[in-house]
């Protein structure tokens, strides 16, 4: 018995540990703006009409059963998945696709695949970004290097710091790049912006892996939001893509996604699809059906395809109307500072500028749960509660 005696403890994870913290706190006036999920306008969970339609459609269909999906998931599923990221035109003769444990097992995935048949096995990747991606990639076997990509004086993207990075990478390196709704900044390149880092990467013959958790939450529009990953597989690039149904289809536990690869042509689409199942089978062998099942059968169904668009903006102006409000709210408690860049970035999320002393001083003195480096999910606030969380930044800030 003394294997497990000597086990250290590890430490808890820097956004779910917040989450079980949030969880723990009996202060009514308690507020989660920590984690990255939708609520409602009364702070509640929120599971979307059109999925709750697919599912009852899903349930009344005889045909429907339990068994195993195949390695690669449903196919199905996969090629609505993939059509919704890349549009309905693509070209599927040429997309190794496969559906993952959402988007973190789809960048585990493809980490694992880089990590085995990558002459260089260099990921680089955005300061900063959604925490889990150092880990996942590491664990993969990758080398973790950041690129420069938000100045905090001018609470925008750092372009020339991030061009520069990217420039200095060794030929055959991969760049993750977040598709759209840059997490945890908010601040995503122009149009015009992305053409420059396209057209140096391409240069630089780099392996481009978007992950794209966000489709949909930028604009509210999933087709306008899909423009970087399109504008980048039109100019010739082998894209990776990590996609999640998480935040979008509002499917956090149903762990739905998909890993797939821009190949050159329907031979290398077939070898690269065979090595990920190669990585899928020990692991975990296939993946789940029911929130494939459910994006499957909005999918394919034309009037919920249409509802589904319609819910997915209406979360992401809900989320856009708390950055409104919140701002009003804080320049209503006094404070002076300058705000704008919450109104101007997009997503879910507001990276505020708060350094972690005030940080961890709204958790102690408000409970107002967030990550330590300033970053609120805008899901979390209502009209409930955001002038209570203004107040109570204006107090730590001021
Ligand atoms: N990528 C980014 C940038 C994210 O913010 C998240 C979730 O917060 C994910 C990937 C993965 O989420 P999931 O595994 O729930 O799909």
């Amino acid at each position: 018995q003394t294997y497990l005696a000597d086990i250290p403890l590890g430490a808890p994870d820097a956004i779910l540990g917040i989450a079980e913290n949030f969880k723990k706190c009996t202060d009514p006036n308690k507020v989660n703006v920590c984690i990255g999920a939708y609520r409602d306008e009364n702070g509640k969970p929120w599971i979307l009409p059109s999925v709750r339609a697919a599912e009852k459609i899903m349930m009344d269909d005889e045909n429907e059963n339990k068994e195993y999906a195949s390695i690669a998931g449903d196919a199905a599923y996969v090629e609505q998945a993939i059509k919704f990221a890349y549009g309905q035109d693509c070209d599927l003769s040429v997309i190794a696709a496969v559906q993952t444990l959402s988007g973190t097992g789809a960048c585990r995935i493809g980490g694992e695949f880089l990590s085995k048949f990558f002459p260089v096995k260099k990921i680089y990747i955005p300061d900063p970004t959604w925490g889990n991606h150092i880990a996942i990639f590491q664990e993969a076997g990758m080398e973790v290097v950041r690129y420069r990509y938000y100045n905090r004086a001018t609470n925008g993207l750092d372009l020339e710091g991030m061009l520069e990075d990217i420039t200095n990478a060794p030929d055959g390196a991969v760049v993750l790049l977040h598709a759209c709704a840059h997490n945890p900044t908010g601040c995503d390149p122009t149009k015009e912006q992305w053409k420059t880092i396209s057209d140096l990467i391409k240069k630089k013959n780099l392996q481009v892996f978007f992950d794209s958790a966000y489709q949909g939450f930028a604009s509210g529009d999933a087709e306008a939001d899909a423009f970087a990953l399109r504008y980048f597989v039109e100019e010739g690039h082998n894209v990776m893509l990590a996609q999640s149904f998480a935040k979008n289809f509002g499917l956090y536990g149903e762990r739905c996604g998909t890993l797939s690869f821009v190949t050159n042509d329907a031979d290398e689409k077939e070898r690269v699809l065979s090595q990920v199942k190669k990585i899928i089978r020990p692991m975990y062998s296939s993946p789940p059906i029911h929130g494939s099942s459910i994006v499957r059968t909005v999918l394919t169904d034309e009037q919920l395809t249409k509802q589904y668009y319609e819910e997915c903006a209406f979360m992401a102006n809900r989320i856009g109307s708390m950055r409104k409000l919140l701002v009003d709210e804080l320049k209503k408690a006094g404070s002076t500072h300058d705000w704008s860049h919450i109104t101007s970035q997009i997503g879910m999320f507001a990276y505020t500028g708060m350094n972690s002393d005030m940080c961890d001083e709204l958790t102690s003195k408000s409970s107002i749960f967030l990550t330590r480096d300033g970053r609120i999910s805008l899901a979390g606030l209502n009209e409930n509660n955001v002038s209570y969380v203004a107040k109570a930044i204006h107090a730590v800030t001021d």
